[in-house]
């Protein structure tokens, strides 16, 4: 097997990865697919930063709280919405181009923002700017090292240490890279579900990881459901960006009745998950779903290009009717558990960005804040990583590392992923219950074949459907119809050591 050594590796190369990356001195970035892959490139809506007239971080800071239900940690959301806007400052500086009025950034609004402050790029084409920003600055930097196409299979470890990880490289030969630091930026889990708008290379493989290697994981049962993906045959689906909701675009049924009314104040811009499960009970009462952004009219191509696109692709014109919704997976609030720098329990291990599970988001996520916490939580890994000395590369003879992960290859079974990620949106999605995912939690022990996606998908599977089960409460995006409502005596955070059961416990304080 081929082994080399680097200062600090980061896995994953999304707007967390490449923010940490450009953050750090020096490092190599090890990568699925190409450079700047993974859900930030196709970020729609924006990044939330308290830059408008009469607004502030405090209040940014107030309607996370308030869309979080009780779980966020306030010292990890104070962290990162006062960072907001200097993180857009900082991208503005690498070159990032937003949309302008006038002089001024143009800000939009979306459910749950008190404010108009989501920054955005083309229109809805936010990530793929702000990640043609990024990829361009690391091509600049002479201390970065880029290993695209190649996988991460799992971490390595000595005497409870990280000390590297073993990939796959392009040929499907294994690697060892021994690092001082490991930074795991792999994003989430949207491919665990059959419908889904996380891209195909979101599969929870830094999350399965680091469970593997024991690092403590927090607040796994929360998984958002976005009220509206496009409807056609497609993986991932298109994600009609909230932003349409808060232009004033309505979710209406196939009579063109108007579902929210009457369902929550803000109707429309209610939290998602309010959203989504309304629109998915509609559903299984044998409606269709469609979101009527027709008062837009010649508006449309121009403030939406990208959903633009995306229905036309499928021969829809929004300009004329409501377009086919259906909710999917979209954002995993629940991850590796770390401290606002990024540290998990693991020394020699950090994570940032949708991998992670710092506390900002609760059991709901607010729009546009994940772009904001990879970067500003990168920021301060960096620091982190830096001020931590150097510690020798241990020796190779106590490497330690999952019994099976030398197996490991890229075959895919289509039919068994096919089937884990069915049995995950039946039985792990947006309305579960014990006996749904008592059922998916054991089919998802069953060992399948050693194919890298299967391998993860089961692993995180499992993890997300045993931390749903012991939530005996509805609560943000974690919805059970055997206990509907909200138990105040489970407002804590949930914890999983891999090697302890799962449990609902107070969240350690942060470590800022
Ligand atoms: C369609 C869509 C629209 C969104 N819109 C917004 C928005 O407007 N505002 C907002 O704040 N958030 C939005 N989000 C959420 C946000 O985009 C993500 O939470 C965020 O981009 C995650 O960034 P990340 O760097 O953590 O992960 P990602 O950007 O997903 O990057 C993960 C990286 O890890 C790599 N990787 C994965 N597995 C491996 C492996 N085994 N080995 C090596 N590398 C691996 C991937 O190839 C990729 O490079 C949206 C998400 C989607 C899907």
């Amino acid at each position: 097997m081929r082994i080399e050594t680097a200062g600090t590796v980061v896995v994953g190369s999304g707007i967390a990865g490449l923010s940490t990356a450009l953050a750090l001195d020096s490092c190599v970035i090890l990568t699925r697919s190409d450079l700047g892959s993974g859900s930030s490139r196709h970020a729609q809506g924006g990044i939330a930063a308290a830059i408008g007239p009469g607004d502030n971080p405090a209040a940014h800071a107030a309607d996370t709280i308030a869309v979080g239900a009780g779980l966020n940690d306030r010292l990890v959301v104070d962290a990162v919405t006062s960072a907001a806007p200097d993180r857009i400052r900082w991208l503005e500086e690498l070159g990032a181009r937003f949309d302008h009025n006038g002089s001024h950034l143009a800000l939009g609004r979306e459910a749950g923002h008190s404010a108009r402050r989501i920054v955005h790029a083309d229109g809805d084409a936010t990530g793929a700017e702000v990640m043609r920003t990024l990829v361009a600055a690391v091509g600049t930097r002479a201390g970065i090292d880029v290993l695209a196409g190649h996988d991460l299979i799992d971490l390595v470890r000595s005497e409870g240490r990280v000390i590297g990880v073993l990939a796959l490289d392009p040929v499907g030969d294994p690697i060892l890279l021994l690092a001082s630091a490991v930074v795991l930026a792999t994003g989430g889990i949207g491919q665990l579900f059959l419908r889904t708008t996380n891209p195909r290379e979101v599969t929870g493989d830094g999350l399965a990881a680091a469970a593997r290697a024991g690092a403590e994981l927090a607040d796994l049962e929360f998984m958002q459901f976005h009220p509206t993906a496009l409807a056609v045959p497609a993986d991932p689906l298109p994600l009609l960006t909230e932003a349409l909701r808060g232009e004033g675009a309505l979710l209406v049924d196939e009579q063109g009745e108007h579902i929210m009314e009457g369902v929550h104040p803000d109707a429309d811009l209610a939290p998602r998950d309010l959203v989504a499960r309304t629109v998915w009970r509609r559903m299984q009462q044998g409606h269709r779903i469609g979101l009527d952004a027709t008062h837009l009219g010649e508006q449309f191509p121009e403030r939406f290009p990208t959903v633009w696109e995306a229905a036309g692709a499928y021969g829809l014109d929004p300009r004329r009717r409501p377009l086919p919704i259906t909710p999917a997976a979209h954002f995993h609030m629940g991850g590796i558990a770390t401290d606002v720098r990024g540290r998990t329990s693991l020394p020699g291990l950090w994570a940032v960005g949708e991998v992670a599970s710092t506390g900002l988001h609760g059991a709901n996520r607010l729009a546009s804040n994940s772009l904001l916490e990879g970067m500003a939580v990168a920021a301060r890994l960096a620091r982190d990583v830096a001020s931590t000395a150097t510690l020798p590369i241990m020796d190779q003879g106590r490497l330690e590392i999952p019994a099976d992960a030398l197996s490991v290859d890229r075959d895919r079974d289509p039919a068994a992923i096919e089937s884990i990620r069915k049995t995950a949106w039946r039985w792990v999605g947006i309305i579960r219950d014990a006996a749904g995912l008592g059922a998916a939690r054991d089919l998802f022990g069953l060992r399948g074949r050693t194919g890298l996606v299967e391998r993860n998908l089961r692993a995180v599977g499992g993890l997300v459907a045993s931390a749903a089960l012991v939530r005996t409460e509805s609560r943000g995006a974690h919805f059970r119809s055997d206990y509907p409502a909200l138990d105040p005596a489970q407002a804590h955070r949930s914890t999983v050591r891999p090697d302890v059961a799962p449990s609902v416990t107070p969240a350690p304080r942060s470590r800022i």
